[in-house]
Order: C-alpha cells, then sequence, then structure tokens
C-alpha cells in the first residue's frame, strides 16, 4: 500500500529532513510514527499525501510513484489519502457540513449524493446536531471529528494524522482514537505521528521510530487477546 525505498529530502543544501528511509506499509495495517520533535515525521508524511516529493529515492502509494505524477494524477491521491492535522485546519466561515463536502465537491460528486454522504459521516461522528455551525463554536473534540469526518467522507484507502491528539484532553483523545480504529477495523491503512506516549503505549500497534531523519526502531504489532 506505501513503500518508501532510499527516500532523502532536503528542503536546503546541508537540510536534509529525511536521510535514507525505507519502510513498508501493508494493507490494512495502523502504524504509530513518532521520534523527538524535528526527527523528520511531519516531512514523512507529507510524501504521502503528495505536499512534498522525494529529493531522491521513491514514494509509491498503490503502487504508483508520487514524484512522477503529473497534475492530472493529483486528484489519484485526494481520492486515496485522507488527511488530519493537529490544529484542525477547518475553514473557519464554513458550516460543519460545508466543512466535510468539500472533499466530495472536489472529487465531483453530485449534490443529492454527497448530502447523504455527509450526513451519514456526521452521524457516525455524532455530530449531526451541529451540521450548521461554524467550526469556532465548537469544543478542540468536536473539531477533530468533523476534521475526521472530512478526511474520511469519500473512504480513503489510507488515513494520515500529524499529531491528531496534540490540542485534545483524555476523553478527547479516545473517541479520537476509536474513530481511528473504526476505520481501520473497515479497510483503511492509518498512519499517525504522534509525541504521546501513552496512546502509543494503550494500542498495542506497529511503531516506527525516527530520529534525526531516519528509523532508529521498530516494533511491530503486539498481539492482545481480544483486541485487532
Ligand atoms: P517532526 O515532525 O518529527 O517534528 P519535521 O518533519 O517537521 O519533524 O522536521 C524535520 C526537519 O526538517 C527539522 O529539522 C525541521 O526544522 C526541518 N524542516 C521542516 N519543515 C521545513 C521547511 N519547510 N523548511 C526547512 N526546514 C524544514
Ligand atoms: P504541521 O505539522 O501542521 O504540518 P509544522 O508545525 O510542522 O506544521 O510546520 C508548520 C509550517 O512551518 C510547515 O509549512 C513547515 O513546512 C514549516 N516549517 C517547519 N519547520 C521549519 C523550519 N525549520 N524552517 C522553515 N519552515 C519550517
Amino acid at each position: 500500500m506505501i513503500q518508501l525505498h532510499n527516500v532523502f529530502l532536503a528542503y536546503q543544501k546541508d537540510a536534509t529532513a529525511l536521510n535514507g528511509i525505507n519502510l513498508r506499509i501493508e494493507k490494512g495495517e495502523f502504524v504509530f510514527l513518532t521520534g523527538p520533535s524535528g526527527a523528520g515525521k511531519t516531512t514523512l508524511l507529507r510524501l504521502l499525501y503528495g505536499a512534498l516529493t522525494p529529493t531522491r529515492g521513491q514514494v509509491l502509494i498503490d503502487g504508483q510513484n508520487v514524484s512522477r505524477m503529473t497534475p492530472s494524477q493529483i486528484p489519484f491521491l485526494r481520492r486515496s489519502v485522507g488527511v488530519v492535522f493537529q490544529d484542525f485546519k477547518l475553514l473557519p466561515n464554513r458550516t460543519v457540513f460545508e466543512n466535510v463536502s468539500i472533499t466530495l465537491e472536489v472529487l465531483g460528486w453530485g449534490r443529492a449524493d454527497i448530502g447523504k454522504k455527509v450526513m451519514h459521516v456526521l452521524k457516525q461522528m455524532g455530530m449531526e446536531s451541529k451540521i450548521a455551525m461554524t467550526p469556532q463554536r465548537l469544543s478542540g473534540g468536536e473539531q477533530q471529528r468533523v476534521a475526521l469526518a472530512r478526511a474520511l467522507v469519500n473512504d480513503p484507502k489510507i488515513l494520515v494524522a500529524d499529531e491528531p491528539t496534540g490540542n485534545l484532553d483524555d476523553a478527547n483523545k479516545n473517541q479520537i482514537l476509536n474513530i481511528f480504529k473504526e476505520a481501520n477495523v473497515r479497510g483503511t491503512t492509518v498512519v499517525v505521528a504522534t509525541h504521546d506516549r501513552r496512546l502509543i503505549d494503550n494500542c498495542h500497534k506497529r511503531l516506527v521510530t525516527l530520529s534525526k531523519g531516519e528509523i532508529v526502531e521498530q516494533v511491530e504489532k503486539e498481539s492482545t487477546p481480544g483486541e485487532s
């Protein structure tokens, strides 16, 4: 599903953020990416959703080489990869409904289908009573659930999240984590960058640790009875 072959990323000469990354993530996996600030987590995630192309090496998403994509192929990435950020990045002057429907409008869906699908996903997130509100009237946890609805509304193959619980309290963290797990159970490949040791320790998922642009440790998923 995701393959990085000997990937280097330099923002400037002599400022290498990624330094020879080899990583393979299978379809349906749930992977945490961790490591100190400046390790390269955000940079690696940005390669996965096409915000950056590697200076050297290859990034393959579902068999497609991201660095060779022409502008006309970028919709392929938009359909395939949903993205969530620590600061939510919702449109402040749009309603909850509009923030989520945007994903489908960009993909050219018709109005009736958009209405049905957006309401379905907002209901899953427990946000159906807030569709007409703008983001500033919502709590942080609610804003993140809207951001997740926006990322998941077109059933992407991959969900990428950069410190998604960084601004949330414990109750909201758990709620967001459960949404990740549910999406993963439905078949979405999930990649989450986080500093949050408790989140990682509570989840027993595959853990990839970065430091100074290199993978320094990998721990495979621990199998826990009764947990997927
Ligand atoms: P992390 O997400 O693990 O904190 P980043 O991927 O944000 O790490 O950063 C990796 C390195 O790349 C850091 O040294 C950071 O300062 C640098 N960096 C990140 N973004 C840019 C940028 N746009 N321009 C120059 N350097 C950057
Ligand atoms: P996010 O995690 O939401 O992508 P970051 O806090 O990592 O945001 O970075 C915010 C912006 O600042 C990004 O566009 C990133 O590329 C840029 N940036 C991060 N580190 C540096 C750096 N050392 N020099 C220049 N720009 C940077």
